[in-house]
């Protein structure tokens, strides 16, 4: 049942991650000066949930009781209108910034419940356990991508064959894995998914890493290695951003953990890893709540440029409006690929409703490289604004007349015109800011093998067929070699 974010807060409490920062046991993330803020951050996304004004949009009912919306199973076009409005709620509260909102897995834990069979003998697991995500609404965390040691080598040819994530013994009762998966975004999870991620070889012995399963983030032998944090300070004035949304991404470690039999999905199959996201349509279910929070981010982008230009006077120059502009068309661009991708959407061999891939396939690829030139934007207009930015302290010393009168701007006071250019520091520059970038650019794999798989899946041959009819050649074959001497 969806819950409140006091209770998500208690279970975190009562059930913390086994989690590290900067060598440190971290006890209760919920007070912990580095996780309080995504911790209360989230919960305020649960307790929107059970707002009046906000209750029929992030929640649906069924036998007497309210789930979360992202885990309606989508059966028609007006299922995912509705899913897609929930997304777009939650990514609103925090302008598009937090990636790993319990929406995005919970797309994916849907997908697998309603293609369950996809599975095979495992089919019962996911769909009791999508159950019980649903029932206890659960935050997800994921780790896909195995240890970054040698990307010029196969699984089985690193240092130690456990570098990767694998299977080393099973039994009765479930199997145990050892070795890391690479990245855990979130760790302040009830959950963790390890799900297949790339591609994997055949090769003797290669099936120990095809697995995919679900542990509770304080499961024994399982450690999340948390990077440093971006945040330097917990004032909203001077950090809008970090102080709230610093998800925080984590090493996941193996030692040898126990994962009970009914916990686990796949097993020791390379195929049904290799295909599993395009077959259960998880990867379009994904793709879709991307496309949502990069439509909202992109709106918090225009919003942003359109303020600054206007406070600093900066958007009569015809430049300035045409950078505005260029936002505005990406956010056009963003807009459709959303509306074609649920416009075209069709069920599945399962009968899940799936959004359209290629207009999904296309968000995915295109926004990592437009969300770079939109940081650049921001920087082209803002120039100097973007760093001389003194802190909320300042405003409260004897300085504070100094920078009333040199930092005030053509439409806005000295405190409200640094807070707007704090928060433009925070999206883009601030250790926050480039982490974003980051992310825009890898979150959903690797952008060449992206663009890659792109080339190979998507259907040219109707483009192709246009030129050679228009080139008079008879067949779909090649045109006869005419013999030359
Ligand atoms: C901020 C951030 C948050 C993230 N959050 C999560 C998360 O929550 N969960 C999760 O599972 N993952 C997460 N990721 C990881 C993300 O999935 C990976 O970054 C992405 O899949 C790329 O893998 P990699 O980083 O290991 O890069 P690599 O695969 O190591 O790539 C490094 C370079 O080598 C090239 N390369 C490597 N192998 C090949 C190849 N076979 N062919 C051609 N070129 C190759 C790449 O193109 C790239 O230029 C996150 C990443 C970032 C940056």
């Amino acid at each position: 049942m969806a819950r409140s974010g006091k209770e998500y807060l208690q279970a975190l409490r009562e059930n913390p991650p086994n989690l590290w920062y900067k060598g440190q046991k971290v006890e209760d993330p919920t007070t912990h000066p580095v996780f309080k803020g995504i911790t209360h951050a989230l919960a305020e996304l649960y307790d929107m949930q059970h707002d009046p004004r906000y209750r029929d949009i992030l929640t649906y009912e069924e036998g007497g009781k309210r789930y979360a919306m992202s885990l309606l199973p989508a059966r028609s076009k007006e299922d995912l209108a509705r899913r897609s409005a929930a997304y777009k709620l939650w990514a609103d509260a925090n302008l598009g910034m937090m990636g790993r909102c319990p929406d995005y897995l919970n797309a994916v834990l849907m997908a697998f419940e309603q293609s369950a069979e996809f599975f095979g003998a495992y089919a019962d697991n996911v769909r009791r356990y999508v159950q019980y995500v649903r029932e206890n609404d659960l935050a997800t965390t994921h780790c896909l991508t195995n240890p970054q040691v040698n990307r010029a080598k196969s699984n089985l040819e690193q240092p130690d064959p456990y570098i990767p994530l694998g299977v080393v013994s099973e039994n009765e009762k479930g199997i145990v894995v050892r070795g890391a998966r690479m990245l855990s975004t979130l760790p302040t999870a009830d959950e963790l998914l390890v799900f297949p991620s790339t591609l994997l070889k055949e090769g003797p012995g290669a099936d120990k890493y095809a697995v995919a399963f679900a542990i509770p983030t304080n499961t024994p032998g399982l450690h999340f290695i948390s990077r440093e944090s971006m945040a330097v300070g917990d004032s909203s004035f001077d950090h809008p951003l970090s102080s709230r949304l610093e998800e925080m991404d984590c090493l996941t470690v193996f030692d040898d953990v126990f994962v009970p039999w009914e916990r686990v999905f796949i097993y020791k199959d390379l195929q049904r890893c290799n295909t599993a996201y395009a077959e259960t349509g998880a990867l379009m279910h994904m793709a879709h709540q991307v496309v949502v929070l990069k439509n909202a981010k992109t709106e918090a982008f225009l919003g942003l440029v359109s303020l600054l230009g206007e406070t600093i006077g900066a958007d009569t120059f015809p430049h300035v409006q045409e950078k505005i502009a260029e936002i505005i068309v990406y956010l056009e661009a963003m807009k459709g690929f959303w509306a074609r991708a649920e416009r075209d959407a069709q069920p599945n061999k399962y009968g899940l409703v799936c959004p359209d891939r290629g207009a999904l396939d296309g968000a995915r690829n295109l926004y990592p490289r437009l969300y770079p030139r939109i940081n650049e934007i921001v920087q082209q207009i803002a120039a100097s604004g973007l760093i001389t930015l003194p802190s909320e302290h300042d405003f409260n010393s004897p300085l504070a007349p100094y920078l009333e009168k040199f930092l005030q701007s053509a439409t806005l006071p000295a405190r409200e015109r640094v807070q707007l250019f704090r928060l433009a520091w925070d999206m883009t520059i601030s250790g926050f800011g480039a982490r974003q970038t980051l992310y825009e650019r890898f979150f959903f794999g690797d952008p060449v093998r992206m663009y890659q798989t792109l080339y190979a899946v998507y259907d040219k041959e109707p483009y192709k067929e246009r030129i050679r009819q228009y080139l008079g050649w008879k067949t779909q074959a090649q045109p006869e070699v005419v013999a030359s001497d």
